[in-house]
């Protein structure tokens, strides 16, 4: 589940429907929670927080450190705040936001490094980071592997099918597919009325079915509504065909 726009509720129901709908959907076994310092001026990281009380074991959390705190100092005391704001001792996993050509990557990383020997982190992820980027980060870690690339993929831009997608498969690294519901603009995404009949899915559905049907590319789908998270929960209970799948593909064009 993504949480991007999750945690500047306009009033307090609003609040309260977000968190609720965050733990329909860790009920429902969405289990990888993707957050951001930067989100809500971390005010996604406490909602989260709120989310996850009780059930940290049965939960993958992700939160992402923001370009300007990428210095060796403030990539520790940026994952700190973090940690303490989603209430938790460790994240799954720790993930660059975005690259920064001005500080180097051997110098971000060796703190995040430092963040695994501690405990503070469980693996280490890019966001945003081109092939090459990719390779540097990689490069930057030595032994230690880079988990994942977390990056826009949907029926609506599939800009990472031009390599990107094969080089993360290639290295096994996993893709995060961000907006993978194109940010809910659902008749953009062009999927075929007879799939949606013989699946029984719905839009959303088809399109998260999609996004995932690729070997290494798991999706993050957004939803501030218990409805939408339900529906989003289900949509991997049966998988397209290869034929399917290249239909909507082509469709997408
Ligand atoms: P998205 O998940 O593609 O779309 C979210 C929109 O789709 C919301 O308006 C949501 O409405 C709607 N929606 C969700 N489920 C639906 C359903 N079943 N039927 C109809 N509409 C549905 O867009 P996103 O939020 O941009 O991306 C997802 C996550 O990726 C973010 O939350 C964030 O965690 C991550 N992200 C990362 C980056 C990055 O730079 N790394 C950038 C962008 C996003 P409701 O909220 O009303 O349910």
């Amino acid at each position: 589940m993504g949480t991007w726009k999750i945690g500047s509720p306009r009033t307090p129901a609003e609040r309260t429907s977000q968190i609720e709908s965050l733990k329909r959907g860790l009920e429902l076994g969405m289990t990888l929670v993707d957050t951001a310092e930067f989100y809500a001026d971390g005010e996604s990281e406490r909602l989260v927080g709120e989310a996850i009380k009780g059930r940290r074991d049965s939960v993958f959390v992700a939160t992402k450190v923001w370009p300007t705190n990428l210095h060796h100092d403030d990539v520790l005391a940026a994952c700190d705040r973090s940690l303490k704001r989603l209430g938790i001792s460790f994240a799954d996993l720790y993930q660059i936001h975005w690259p920064n050509p001005r500080i180097p990557i051997r110098e971000t990383m060796g703190a995040m490094q430092e963040l695994v020997t501690a405990g503070k982190v469980r693996h280490i992820g890019v966001s945003n980071f081109s092939i090459e980027e990719t390779k540097k980060a990689q490069e930057a870690l030595g032994r230690t592997e880079l988990a994942s690339n977390q990056v826009e993929y949907s029926l609506v831009n599939r800009s990472i099918e031009s390599g990107l997608l094969q080089f993360c498969q290639k290295e096994r690294i996993t893709v995060i597919a961000y907006s993978p519901l194109g940010r809910g603009s659902l008749p953009a995404l062009s999927i075929p009325e007879s799939i949606l009949t013989k699946y029984r899915m719905t839009r959303a559905q088809v399109a998260l079915n999609w996004v995932t049907w690729k070997q290494g590319v798991v999706a993050i789908p957004k939803s501030a509504t218990k409805e939408h998270t339900e529906e989003n929960a289900v949509s991997l209970s049966t998988r397209l065909s290869e034929r399917d799948y290249d239909t909507i593909s082509r469709s997408a064009g």
